[in-house]
């Protein structure tokens, strides 16, 4: 977060020039689909949609990791933690339309744990980017995995892609579930804990 500061001029330098050359880009499949540049509506298109590119795969630009922190499981807690109905929106990699729904996400800490409110980072993190549903899965559930080492992870995705729903097969309002778990979560009573949880209103 500090470097951004630190080198803010140089950063939107570099930044103005990839706005320009997406933009040049955007114009021709303008120009090739018929349509006329200089319609009002259309005349910025090419500009906002490529800084709408850059602002929603802002993931690729923060390096491999979300930063965030961890802490000495103090309290020895050592049942289950979990964040429920976390929205996100990302971008499917193969038609680059959104896809978006909600995250579970748990975890049973062994010696660390981990701020509630970093679930919705680690998951936005990873859903900034050209994605794919059963690699956001992976991903979020592999860095609790790696960064925390819990006695057991759970990550469940619900969502909707526009790219099933508007084209293709069209299936409006069909939901793609996937799910992914590491450790304690393996066993069934476990997993039907957090299934009880999830199920609670
Ligand atoms: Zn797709």
């Amino acid at each position: 977060m500090s470097q951004g500061q630190a080198s803010a001029s140089g950063v939107g330098d570099k930044e103005g020039k990839r706005v320009e050359r997406i933009a040049r880009h955007m114009r021709a499949i303008i120009s090739e689909l018929g349509l006329d540049i200089n319609d009002p509506n259309l005349r910025e298109t090419d500009v906002r949609v490529a800084k709408m590119y850059l602002e929603m795969f802002h993931g690729l630009e923060e390096g491999s990791e979300p930063a965030v922190t961890t802490f000495p499981n103090e309290e020895d807690y050592q049942h289950m933690v979990m964040e429920r109905d976390i929205p996100f929106y990302s971008m499917c990699a193969h038609h680059f339309v959104p896809f978006y729904g909600k995250a579970h996400i748990a975890y049973i800490p062994e010696d660390r744990i981990i701020g509630l409110s970093k679930f919705s980072r680690i998951l936005e993190f990873y859903a900034r980017r050209p994605q794919l549903q059963e690699r956001l899965t992976e991903q979020v559930v592999g860095f609790l995995e790696s960064n925390l080492q819990p006695r057991g992870a759970m990550v469940v995705i619900e969502a909707r892609h526009l790219c099933v729903e508007m084209r293709g097969v069209r299936k409006p309002g069909a939901q793609t579930v996937t799910s992914a778990l590491r450790g304690a979560f393996h066993q069934r009573s476990v997993r039907e804990e957090f299934l009880d949880l999830l199920a609670r209103s």
